[in-house]
């Protein structure tokens, strides 16, 4: 298959939050913690994919990200009750903030990786564009 000669793994690429089309260029143009705060590219370097697919698009990835921190909220939850056998609220509230905070550029990041590689409709893998440009 001539196709599957370019073709790239999709968990490295998910990982690294590259391009859902081509998995070569970069979706966001920072790291995930530094103090810029969070930078997305507007298109694909590599294929020249639109990421915001319409005005307002990553409003669903909020959806993404609330079930992310629920998620995240209640392991941390047992983890305290487990670690701990502690009945203070205090504690659980202050703990489970802190991670919230913490955790809050991952969940930004990969909830809109996410929203783009598997809840997005007519946007797939396309391996030919994963080769390098030749113009
Ligand atoms: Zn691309």
């Amino acid at each position: 298959m001539e196709n599957n000669k370019y073709k790239l793994d999709v968990w490295p690429a998910f990982i690294h939050a590259k391009c859902p089309r081509c998995r070569r260029g970069d979706m966001f143009a920072n790291k995930m913690y530094g103090f810029q705060g969070q930078v997305m590219h507007k298109t694909c370097s590599h294929c020249g994919l639109v990421y915001e697919r319409e005005p307002g698009y990553f409003y669903v990835a909020m959806f993404v990200s609330y079930a992310f921190n629920v998620a995240e909220m209640v392991t941390i939850a047992v983890a305290i009750s487990v670690l701990t056998g502690s009945h203070n609220p205090w504690l659980y509230v202050t703990i489970i903030l802190a991670f919230a905070v913490i955790l809050s550029p991952f969940n930004f990041r990969y909830s809109r990786v996410i929203l783009l590689y598997w809840l997005t409709p007519g946007l797939h893998y396309h391996p030919e564009m994963s080769q390098d440009k030749t113009n």
